[in-house]
């Protein structure tokens, strides 16, 4: 039987500190893990607030395949805000350990059982399905968190649920607290926090022993350290166990980026599966066997969850990257000329600099001694910014020796004067400013600043950077690079 998937990406998710959905967002997000195949949406916690339970409503409303549950405390008025939202499923969450009833709700646990059996009592006759969670299992007493999960079962509950919420299972306790609970004659649901990194490895740990539910977020976002990740699952899950669910796994990326885009929350570049880094290669060692035989150094194709395979250039670069990497930005090169833009490749990595697609142009150009074209040049920019101004910008370029003159307004200087560049190339090129990164290199305000800037046209990407001691002008000067790097690449594609 395969895995099943509930999703609390829109509730413990949405709980990360600093981030809040608007209810759109929210239905844009549950469509797309709809798509993705996940069993169970948790959409959010309907008692909260008017905009979640009209998030909670919209997406309800939009009929889509999985279970649609809202996450409600053992009280009434909790069930009552999820009964008007019209969910299939209530996520009925009580705590459990000592720490949590004494300090915490200040009952007894015999009153605390009693409410976990008369709410789901409640949400049964209701038409709700329950699943019941105990929140803090871990740190609780074994025998009376069975016996509330008993009486919960006996009152109806369909489903139960133990939060490692302060994550202080590890693989082997998981393997000895899930194992038990999963023969109560009910689904088990394993709910892993990643305070201590484990929360993957204890769901697997929990699935393995027994459970058949996994509770996770896309990107492993939640409180504090996060929740357990659905794609690390999911794909562990399927190379590594040979377990299926029903998530269809090449939808993992377009997922991950649609919720760090929604939510704010980026990713580190090495997270696992759906990371900058997961399938990027730098040494030439790695890189050459991976363009060999992909196996070599890639347990998984990036394919196979929407991915795609990246080729970073830098001081461990080897021949077969850089030949490789000039092949696609349309530069044929012998292998005499080829050693020596490889040695100043190695020369721009040994000063610690990555090297842009600009960088690598400008130095082939250079060893072939070919004279750059450029498509946009600007002539003049002047910037407005300060106290009580709007930043503007104002610029001229040539562009293609035509000269245009356009301004723009932003949030800031550096803002303003892209927006104008942009107005201003609007009709040469559609550029999207996918990444931006400024560095001071030395310290001070008078420090040197090095900006790198990734862009995007179509299906084209390309790296651009500019050091200046201008933050402005380096910023101005990576774009325009960058564009001029994008136009140069179609113009030789067309002819
Ligand atoms: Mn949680």
């Amino acid at each position: 039987m395969a895995v099943k998937i509930f999703d609390t990406t829109l509730r413990d998710g949405e709980q990360t500190p600093g981030v809040s959905l608007t209810p759109d967002e929210k239905l844009r997000i549950a469509i797309k893990l709809d798509e993705l195949g996940v069993n169970v949406i948790e959409a959010g916690s309907a008692i909260t607030s008017e905009g979640e339970r009209e998030g909670i409503k919209k997406i309800v409303n939009e009929g889509l395949n999985a279970e649609i549950c809202s996450f409600t405390r053992a009280v009434k008025v909790d069930i009552d805000a999820a009964l008007e939202c019209g969910v299939d499923s209530i996520h009925l969450v009580v705590p459990t350990s000592d720490l949590h009833l004494e300090h915490k709700l200040n009952k007894t646990r015999e009153q605390v059982k009693q409410f976990a059996v008369d709410c789901t009592e409640y949400a049964v006759d209701h038409g709700l399905l329950v699943e019941l969670s105990a929140e803090d299992s871990t740190r609780s007493d074994v025998k009376y968190l069975t016996d509330v999960f008993k009486e919960g079962i006996d009152a109806g509950a369909q489903r139960i649920c133990a939060c490692d919420t302060v994550g202080m299972l590890t693989p082997e306790t998981a393997t000895k607290f899930y194992g038990p609970l999963s023969n109560l004659g009910v689904p088990l649901s394993v709910h892993c926090h990643n305070d201590f990194g484990l929360a993957v490895a204890n769901t697997l740990s929990g699935l393995r022993a027994g459970a058949t539910q996994a509770h996770v977020t896309v990107n492993g976002i939640g409180e504090r350290a996060g929740n357990a990740s659905l794609e690390e699952v999911v794909v562990s899950l399927y190379s590594l166990y040979d377990e299926k669910t029903d998530v269809n796994i090449k939808l993992l990326y377009e997922t991950s980026k649609m919720v760090a885009r929604m939510t704010g929350v980026y990713l580190q570049p090495n997270k696992a599966i759906v990371g900058e880094n997961a399938f990027a290669h730098e040494s030439g060692i790695h890189a050459d066997g991976v363009i060999k035989k992909a196996e070599t150094y890639e347990p998984i194709t990036p394919e196979l969850v929407g991915h795609k395979r990246r080729f970073v250039m830098g001081k461990h670069i080897g021949t077969h990257t850089l030949k490789k990497r000039l092949q696609e930005t349309g530069l044929r090169v012998d292998d005499e000329k080829l050693g020596q833009i490889f040695q100043r490749v190695k020369t721009l990595g040994d000063k610690g600099k990555c090297v842009t697609d600009v960088d690598l142009q400008a130095i082939a150009e250079d060893v072939l001694g070919i004279l750059p074209e450029k498509a946009v040049e600007l002539d003049e920019l002047t910037i407005v910014s300060g106290n009580k101004v709007t930043p503007t910008a104002s610029v001229k370029l040539s562009i293609d020796h035509n000269e245009i003159v356009e301004a723009g307004i932003g949030l800031g200087p550096v803002d303003a004067a892209i927006v104008a560049i942009k107005k201003g190339i609007k009709d040469v090129a559609d550029i999207k400013l996918e990444e931006y990164h400024v560095d001071a290199i030395t310290g001070g305000t008078d420090a040197l600043i090095d900006v790198i800037v990734k862009l995007r046209m179509g299906d084209r990407v390309v790296s651009a950077r500019s050091t200046q001691p201008d933050i402005i002008m380096a910023s101005v000067e990576a774009f325009l690079s960058g564009i001029n790097r994008i136009l140069v690449e179609d113009d030789f594609k067309k002819s």
